[in-house]
């Protein structure tokens, strides 16, 4: 679905400091990354593959290989979870606290493992998100239909683009940043290989870690998806999320998705009354010093 919406911020080039490694992360590790032709065939397995991963493939693979452990699967989707909520959406897309750069590059990784690219793909798509909230210019409204907000989009070659004029000219400076974009979707590769190395090796650990991928990947998608559905709305804002519980706890907090809307800044997602772990993260980060400038409840400022 193509993105021809006039906006400059689309075809915008690179503006930052490494021009050339810039190109080069453009271009990608794999070969003919970009041209039609080779293309189709490759896009062709990973669309089925994404599809079985998230229509639950991993855990039909774990009950016939009787490969699962339950309290893995729970540890691996909360960290996974956490990590992209924490570093991309809190940190990257919102600056909701400042933090070293040695740090940054830590979270960065952490939100990479999650399988989602580097910040500057992530803070890019959802600048937009926010910016074209519920419009046909919204990267993943379903507006564009259910399967495609939930994780079809992540499919659309014009949306999976570096829209540079969408990535915030901070980001664009860090070449640690540029690098990791290069190896965007190793992590699918890496972290149920990780996984597996540190539970000392066999197939549980690693299917357990695609199962946790799994759902990881449904619980993101829902936020695009469910709390941004039509036939749940009431609200009369121009954005109408809706903020959900049950996707509240099993996001670690990023599910209460109109408080979000409201207040982006706002380090704590989750009302006082409700479990907001990414912000009790932070929190304790913040207790040891790790991060400073914290946008807490009290002192929220919307961007
Ligand atoms: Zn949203
Ligand atoms: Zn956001």
């Amino acid at each position: 679905m193509a993105m021809a919406d006039g906006d400059a911020r689309n075809t915008l080039p690179y503006d930052g400091p490494y021009p050339r490694l810039a190109a080069f992360v453009e271009r990608g590790l794999l070969p003919n990354r970009g041209a039609q032709d080779s293309k189709k065939d490759a896009n062709e397995i990973v669309k089925w593959w994404v599809r079985f991963v998230v229509w639950g493939g991993p855990f039909l693979i774990a009950l016939l290989t009787q490969s699962f452990s339950p309290w893995l699967w729970f540890k691996m989707h909360f960290f996974l979870t956490i990590g992209v909520n924490l570093a991309l959406h809190r940190f990257y897309s919102h600056q909701s606290f400042k933090t070293s750069r040695v740090f940054a590059f830590v979270l960065a990784v952490w939100g990479w493992l999650g399988g989602h690219r580097s910040p500057l793909f992530w803070a890019g798509v959802h600048k937009k998100h926010h910016y074209y909230c519920e419009t046909p210019l919204d990267p993943h409204s379903p507006i564009k239909g259910f399967e495609y907000s939930h994780y079809l989009w992540l499919l659309d070659p014009e949306v999976m683009k570096l829209h540079w004029g969408w990535v915030p000219r901070t980001l664009k400076q860090r070449p640690e940043l540029l690098i990791l974009e290069l190896f965007g979707a190793f992590a699918y590769f890496t972290t149920p290989s990780l996984v597996s190395y540190l539970c000392g090796g066999g197939w549980t650990p690693f299917i357990t870690a695609w199962c946790a991928i799994c759902t990881h990947l449904n619980v993101e998608g829902a936020v695009n998806s469910l709390c941004h559905l039509p036939c749940l709305q009431s609200s009369e804002k121009p954005c109408k999320a809706i903020d959900s519980y049950i996707l509240g706890f099993f996001t670690g907090g990023d599910g209460f998705h109109a408080k979000h809307h409201d207040s982006a800044r706002c380090a704590r997602h989750a009302p006082a009354t409700c479990l907001d772990m990414v912000y009790m993260v932070i929190c304790a980060l913040e207790k040891l010093g790790i991060v400073w400038d914290v946008a807490h409840p009290s002192a929220e400022s919307k961007n």
